[in-house]
């Protein structure tokens, strides 16, 4: 923990933690020792974490990275995080993210971008980390924590995992419990981890899944030993191949990679198959009315009122608009208004309604997959490797919302899904590769993710 500590000292100019708790964390660690001392200390004893600044933990500032939330101290603890300590892990800080969890580079965050510890060859121009766990993939990336804990709306744990050489991983819908996590898009939000090794990430995601009460979408399965998968021959498993993610102008190296990571597969006795998800092309438009859609109607609780930023005047309505002026950044007022107006009488079923039953085709493409024997996919993590600090989506959004265009079917879908790194680019950064598996079939995507990385 004292390692760790120092190391994030060291390294504060990649403005990876929002809030650093280093009492807490030697408190902590002393617990753990006196629990080992018994017997007790857990699968993840003294291992020292970073958490997401999404995840609400009790007497620690929570924000989302939003100015809107303030100094915002939560009186409770998300079920994924108490899990983690229940199992004897340690809290070093809160980590940045784009505010709310809306973004891919990890620049709408009220605290400012997250720095990559990778450069270009000869290089050293500051790049994004990806987005939004980008604080979480920063950190784990530069050793300042052994793993962390990340959210995945639309890509947002493989994304950065891609962008930093780590390993994320975006659990299937229902896996963790989303109670205590602040709300995002509720019907693709999912936590997991993003650690150093897929070995580590199964050991996280043992502790992280499982049953809650008071999360209804939470599925009530027995949580299997997901480290038990790693090292498990992938023999005969049929790897999908889909021709749909073979973009016009996608870059030879991403290209390249992937028809690698294929041959690895092949190699360790995986069969490969092309298959076909025609409906692919809609998915990140149709995600792009969906998550705004949910975005709008979860942050209407933020009023000026409940939480955090007050903005007085003279009646409630100007408390309330003066507060959501002031508190939410551009990105966070962009996906308010698309959301508001997709879901308004008159447009509701244009787009809403139409972006629902894309979904679902986007859902039977895979289901139709996998009923043909297909064990897991395997696609390009990201469409290119990490890019500069400023460089995307200034002044056209769509430009960085292309950043997700291999990750958002599988929270449409509420399939899981793994980026390993895989391969580096030409000026030597990162690239990862993903693999899509069957629902709750997260331990398939272990073993064979242990085989790419
Ligand atoms: N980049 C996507 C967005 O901005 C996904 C974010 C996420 O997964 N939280 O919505």
């Amino acid at each position: 923990t004292d390692a760790h500590l120092a190391a994030i000292e060291a390294a504060r100019s990649l403005n990876a933690f929002v809030l650093e708790t280093p009492d807490k964390a030697r408190d902590m660690a002393r617990a753990v020792d006196a629990r080992i001392a018994k017997g007790e200390g857990g699968p993840l004893a003294g291992i020292p974490l970073g958490i997401k600044d999404l995840f609400a933990t009790r007497d620690v500032r929570t924000t989302a990275c939003s100015k809107i939330l303030g100094n915002f101290v939560p009186p409770y603890e998300s079920t994924v995080t108490s899990q983690l300590w229940r199992d004897g892990a340690v809290m070093l800080g809160k980590l940045n993210n784009d505010e709310f969890a809306m973004g891919s580079s990890n620049e709408t965050s009220c605290f400012g971008p997250v720095v990559n510890p990778w450069r270009r060859e000869g290089s050293n121009t500051a790049l994004v980390p990806g987005g939004s766990s980008g604080g979480s993939a920063s950190a784990v990336a530069a050793l300042l924590c052994m793993g962390a804990t990340a959210t995945d709306t639309g890509g947002s744990i493989r994304q950065p995992a891609a962008f930093t050489a780590t390993v994320g991983v975006k659990p299937t819908y229902g896996r963790c419990s989303r109670w205590g996590i602040v709300a995002f898009a509720s019907s693709l939000d999912q936590a997991g981890p993003i650690a150093r090794t897929t070995r580590d990430a199964a050991i996280l995601m043992r502790s992280m899944a499982g049953h809650d009460p008071k999360d209804t979408t939470s599925v009530d399965r027995a949580v299997p030993d997901y480290e038990a998968a790693i090292g498990k021959s992938v023999k005969g498993m049929k790897i999908g191949i889909p021709k749909e993610y073979r973009l016009d102008g996608m870059p030879a190296e991403i290209e390249k990679l992937w028809t690698e990571g294929a041959a690895w597969l092949k190699a360790a006795g995986a069969e490969l198959v092309e298959v076909s998800l025609p409906h692919t092309k809609y998915a990140l438009p149709a995600y792009y009315i969906v998550a705004p859609a949910e975005a709008s109607s979860n942050l209407a609780r933020y009023d000026g009122v409940r939480y955090g930023l007050r903005v007085p005047g003279r009646n409630i309505g100007e408390l309330y608009e003066g507060t959501r002026a002031e508190g939410f950044g551009d990105e966070v007022r962009r996906r308010v208004m698309i959301g508001t107006y997709v879901l308004s009488a008159g447009y509701y079923d244009a787009y809403y309604l139409r972006a629902q039953k894309v979904r679902t085709l986007i859902k039977k493409d895979f289901e139709d997959c996998f009923a043909r024997g297909v064990n897991a996919i395997l696609t390009p993590a990201t469409p290119s490797a990490a890019f500069g600090v400023g460089e995307k989506g200034g002044a056209d959004p769509v430009e960085m919302y292309l950043n997700d265009i291999f990750t958002v079917t599988v929270n449409m879908a509420g399939l899981p899904g793994i980026a390993v790194p895989a391969g580096k680019d030409a000026q030597g950064l990162p690239l990862g590769l993903q693999l899509i598996g069957r629902p709750f079939d997260e331990e398939t995507l272990f073993s064979l993710g242990e085989v790419v990385e």
